[in-house]
């Protein structure tokens, strides 16, 4: 992806704050828009010194930052559209630590563009529904150091329930426990009544059938990792593709924000065939 859209291609197209508030401009308004105040079509142009623009007929301020989280930041608007970019671009998320080095501002500014770029990215990949054939399975996620034990198995970390469309989307959910009450509600709401839905052997999955599912399982208890044409290799790859990232880039990931971390990893493989759109879809969403 990084070759359709190179560091340098960045900054020849963001040379300085006033092209990203142009850019912002065009792409959340565009050039000519029918003005609020006097109702005219209207060009709008540049307040010399201030981040607006201003109507040609009446003067009245658009402001593009408005309602971003541009707009109260006193981190520059480059450095803001740079940290974009490397979300965008980067293929295993990027860490607090790397934002502020690349971007030198301090760790908790870089933390807290991370925490809202994260957070749009969630809304620009939505949740719209699976459908055709759909890999089901649950995972543990965080949690201490190997070696620590904890009693009853799996305290410290985080249930973490998934759901992938083969050639399609995936969404995952936060859960309490991998219990049938638990998960088959997130199936329901979120998979098309018909589908094919494959899972592991795990009791909760049962019932898919009666749900009205074409429901088909592998016994990896026994080994069995290809039932005809269920699997769980696709979902499995997105656990290891999360838990790889999480390990390597992010020390610890706490409870708390491991939702956040969630939706970056789902809008990137979401985003996988068209990773050139994903900057500007991400700078449309504020
Ligand atoms: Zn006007």
């Amino acid at each position: 992806m990084s070759n359709k859209f190179s560091v340098l291609e960045f900054f020849k197209q963001f040379p300085d704050d006033d092209a990203c508030l142009e850019h912002l401009m065009e792409t959340r308004y565009g050039k000519q828009l029918v003005c609020p105040k006097c109702e005219k079509d209207s060009k709008f142009h540049r307040v010399t010194g201030r981040p607006v623009y201003a109507c040609q007929y009446c003067g009245h301020h658009i402001s593009p930052m408005a309602g971003t989280p541009f707009e109260k930041s006193r981190t520059p608007l480059q450095k803001w559209f740079y940290a974009v970019y490397l979300f965008t671009t980067s293929r295993h998320g990027v860490p607090a630590k790397e934002l502020q080095r690349q971007l030198s501002v301090t760790y908790k500014t870089a933390w807290r563009m991370g925490h809202e770029i994260r957070k749009y990215m969630g809304e620009v990949d939505g949740d719209d529904g699976l459908s055709g054939h759909v890999e089901v399975d649950e995972t543990y996620i965080g949690g201490r150091k190997k070696g620590v034990q904890f009693r009853g198995g799996h305290l410290g970390k985080t249930t973490v329930f998934g759901m992938v469309e083969r050639g399609g989307k995936v969404i995952t959910r936060i859960v309490p426990n991998r219990r049938s009450s638990t998960l088959t509600p997130h199936i329901v709401d979120n998979v098309a009544s018909g589908a094919t839905v494959s899972s592991d052997e795990w009791a909760a999955y049962k019932n898919l059938s009666r749900e009205g599912f074409t429901h088909g399982a592998c016994d990896h208890s026994n080994e069995e990792w290809v039932n005809g044409i269920h699997h769980t290799n696709t979902i499995e790859g997105f656990w290891s593709r999360v838990k790889t990232s999480i390990r390597g880039t992010h020390i610890h990931v706490s409870k708390k924000y491991l939702a956040n971390y969630l939706v970056e990893f789902e809008y990137r493989y979401n985003m996988r065939t068209n990773p050139s759109l994903m900057f500007d879809r991400l700078l449309q969403s504020f």
